[in-house]
């Protein structure tokens, strides 16, 4: 069994294939069958990403695509992606900052244009999103415009670089 020191206290610890939550992200998120050091001395357990560049990728090209009007969470998420400060944002957006961070922390909801563009925006700020551009034309029509009232997992399957809703 192969083992790792365990970044919390130390101690040996055992690496175990698993899907994993990963919580970090401020979105929830499941890691398909990936490498996790857990410690049976002090319980906790750290995913071994090889590529967080690759994950993150994957995780905005989800929320890009979602079929429901984007929570603060989500848009703050794309934001940060595309390494915007609120203030900077809020002003490709012509809102103000303020009612931008009320969005970000769930006090106001998006507005369904509002979303739209922001999803337009993050894709026209990072080359790399390209490839998400034809689904998100065909899907924009129908994104609902209620928010999730329970927040979707997203399920990433690093190995193939896919992602899918639970
Ligand atoms: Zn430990």
């Amino acid at each position: 069994m192969k083992t790792e020191l365990c970044g919390n206290c130390g101690e040996t610890a055992h690496i175990v294939r698993k899907n994993y939550e990963f919580k970090e992200m401020g979105v929830p998120v499941v890691l398909h069958r990936i490498d996790v050091i857990v410690c049976d001395h002090c319980g906790n357990s750290d995913p071994i990403i090889p590529n967080m560049d690759g994950l993150m990728r994957v995780l905005a090209l989800g929320l890009l695509c979602k079929p429901e009007k984007l929570c603060g969470e989500e848009v703050r998420f794309l934001r940060k992606y595309v390494n915007k400060s609120a203030v900077e944002f809020s002003r490709f957006l012509h809102m103000s900052h303020t009612h931008f961070s009320k969005i970000e922390n769930d006090r106001y909801e998006v507005s369904p244009q509002a979303d739209r563009l922001i999803r337009l925006m993050v894709i026209g700020m990072d080359p790399n999103l390209n490839e998400g551009i034809k689904e998100l034309m065909a899907i924009m029509p129908n994104i609902t415009d209620d928010c999730c009232d329970e927040k979707k997992q997203i399920q990433i399957d690093m190995s193939k670089g896919v992602y899918q809703y639970a």
